[in-house]
């Protein structure tokens, strides 16, 4: 999947990111108008690598195109095994976080009700 990411965006997070990180995303993403275009599975490797939590941002746009997958794949939920399967992995996870309370995946910012969403995936194949 292809994530769109305002190069505006890009440079507001440059506060926040290191100069290597932000080279790495320019580096791997295609400049279209206003917008870099980078293929989601090589956004959550640099994610990784640079040990990078999600900003409020990213997590919108995050949570935007896993809604659009769902909606587009009609509403599709997770079995009970399923969604048991993939809690069990997300628990033992070393990139999952808690922010209020609630379980949340560092590298793709997704709150656990996405763990409920058939189409979704994790963004290491770990599910
Ligand atoms: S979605 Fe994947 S990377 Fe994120 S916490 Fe769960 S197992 Fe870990």
């Amino acid at each position: 999947m292809i994530r769109k990411i305002s190069l505006a965006d890009v440079e507001r997070s440059r506060k926040k990111r290191s100069a290597e990180y932000i080279a790495d995303v320019l580096a791997i993403g295609v400049v279209d108008g206003e917008y870099l275009l980078i293929e989601e599975e090589k956004l959550f490797a640099l994610r990784v690598k640079h040990n990078v939590d999600q900003s409020l941002t990213e997590l919108a746009s995050s949570a935007t195109t896993t809604l659009e997958e769902w909606v587009a794949r009609g509403f599709p939920i997770a079995s009970a095994e399923q969604y048991e399967q993939r809690r069990s992995i997300c628990a033992q996870c070393e990139h999952g976080s808690t922010l209020l309370g609630l379980h949340r995946c560092s590298i793709c910012g997704c709150f656990a009700i996405k763990l409920r969403l058939a189409s979704a995936t994790c963004p290491l194949s770990k599910w």
